[in-house]
């Protein structure tokens, strides 16, 4: 049996390279050319599809996802309907409504649906389930877990998302019940939306509690699980890869009593290979996967419940930021990496491309698009009919307008009463300023403060005043530009450009 890979990046040239050692590499789904010309190295005679469609129409029957988290929702979704076997690594999707979802449709088309819970296939999680199963704690008591190290700290994602979700999966594997509380607490200690470190409180129905503790602001790398039984404890370290047993114990008469401890288990093999090996078991057999879609709910709605009680759905596991005051219509689109700060609203139809940031109280019409890159501070409202490219600056208050002639008494707010304005890549506009709608900005033209532009701007151009009267030139950096000779050029980084005819072009170095 072979599997087909949709996305081999990051993570994803990580199960490429176990599933051809296993023998199981069938094709492969990449986007980008780069990655697909080094995985023709790699893997000569493997079929690299740059469409992942393509990959569904073909014969593998089944596929392992590894795209980027906002993407796994649809891409299963797609794959399941194509009657494959489904292996998504974590998240299964970004709520519990899409989740629930696929595992109603998997349970429809009968298909194995797998989630890449990969604390799961350590072969040690799996010793101390055995272990517990045959009493060799008695009693359980409590589960502590650390996941703690010095950095790499995310910028959209908080600790507990980024680190803690194969410590729940462990967690509701050992116990084998849902929490009946979650008490979540988490700190923002570098970044005003994003907690650096959250510590997670459960209590189980039959008395156990449950600690877990996951921060990036931490001195050393802890990856520790430690459970208290009554009989004795466990201690297993992630990082040296052992599980200690200790016998000790309280007697009734509350004197400690040690009888020594020692290595019980011992680490082995690498955890990828032996969950993709369970994938293709469970195909082969018919099998429920140890991570199948139905435990996977159960760490979203922990996530879910935990999200919600740091602070509204600030860092739901998207890969970009909406403050908990800001709205973002349903249909709105976010690229990865922007930010949207306190109380804005984007509204459905709204494009925003990646890395762009909001600052507070920014409003983003119906069906406006927004390009990568793009920087728009405090009290802006972009009206529809307004296209911003990438790279634009506008700075705080400034005004766009989309209709030529506004009447209250003659309303025009149908989207073709509106006219257009074009903000073109780079280009910035000062505080304050106004853009009267039918107008172009050109490529890294600069606006200066309360200018009220009326009329097109070229590239490269400095306008200043009410109405807008160009006033000189603008480097690429923003810095105005010096007459030298019958060019320009810039004092601060050096660029120099050439006159032709109303406009101005960048000399090409050396
Ligand atoms: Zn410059």
């Amino acid at each position: 049996m072979k599997v087909g890979l949709i996305g081999a990046g990051a993570w994803g040239k990580n199960l490429a390279r176990v599933l051809h050692e296993l023998g199981l590499l069938g094709a492969i789904a990449e986007t980008r050319p780069d990655i697909q010309a080094e995985l023709k190295k790699l893997y000569p005679g493997i079929p690299i599809y740059p469409d992942h469609r393509e990959l569904l129409a073909s014969d593998v029957p089944a596929v392992a996802i590894a795209t980027p988290a906002a993407t796994h929702f649809a891409i299963a979704k797609e794959a399941l309907e194509a009657g494959k076997h489904v292996f998504v690594e974590k998240p299964l999707a970004l709520n519990l409504k899409e989740a629930e979802a696929l595992v109603a449709l998997a349970q429809a088309r009968r298909k194995v649906l797998m989630v890449g819970h990969l604390l799961l296939y350590q072969p040690a999680i799996r010793w101390i389930k055995d272990f517990l199963a045959q009493g060799g704690l008695g009693k359980l008591w409590s589960f502590h877990q650390e996941r703690l190290n010095f950095g790499r700290v995310r910028t959209v994602e908080n600790a507990l998302w980024s680190l803690g979700v194969h410590d729940i999966a462990v967690l509701l594997f050992l116990i084998e019940e849902k929490p009946d509380r979650i008490l979540a607490e988490g700190q923002r200690v570098l970044q005003p939306a994003v907690e650096d470190d959250v510590c997670l409180h459960f209590s189980f129905p039959s008395g156990i509690r449950a600690h877990l503790h996951c921060s990036w602001l931490w001195p050393e790398k802890q990856r520790s699980l430690t459970i208290i039984g009554e009989k004795g404890m466990l201690v297993f370290d992630e990082v040296q890869g052992t599980v200690v047993l200790h016998r000790k114990t309280i007697t009734p008469t509350l004197t400690t009593d040690a009888q020594g401890s020692e290595v019980v288990f011992r680490n082995y093999g690498e955890p990828l290979k032996l969950e993709l090996e369970h994938f293709v078991e469970c195909i082969r057999e018919g099998k429920t996967p140890l991570s199948d879609g139905k435990s996977a709910l159960a760490v979203l709605e922990v996530l879910e419940e935990a999200s919600r009680q740091l602070g509204g759905d600030v860092m739901s596991g998207k890969d970009y930021l909406v403050h908990e005051s800001a709205h973002v219509d349903p249909g709105a689109k976010i690229g990865r990496g922007t930010k949207i700060w306190h109380f804005c609203h984007i509204m459905e139809g709204a494009e925003i491309g990646e890395n762009c940031t909001l600052g507070q109280n920014v409003f983003v019409a119906k069906n406006v698009k927004i390009g990568n890159n793009v920087k728009i501070q405090n009290n802006v409202s972009v009206y529809e009919g307004v296209i911003l490219e990438d790279y634009v600056f506008c700075g705080p208050s400034c005004v766009f307008t989309n209709v030529k002639t506004p009447r209250s008494a003659f309303p025009r707010n149908r989207s073709e009463d509106y006219v257009p304005t074009i903000v073109k890549k780079g280009a910035t506009i000062g505080a304050n300023a106004t853009i009267v709608c039918g107008v172009t900005i050109g490529e890294w033209a600069l606006v200066a403060a309360g200018a009220v532009v009326t009329k097109d701007v070229p590239p490269h151009a400095l306008v200043a005043g009410v109405p807008a009267r160009q006033i000189g030139w603008a480097c690429h950096c923003g810095v105005r530009l010096k007459e030298e000779g019958a060019g320009l050029v810039c004092p601060s980084c050096g660029r120099r450009y050439r006159r032709e005819g109303e406009r101005i072009v960048l000399e090409e170095s050396g």
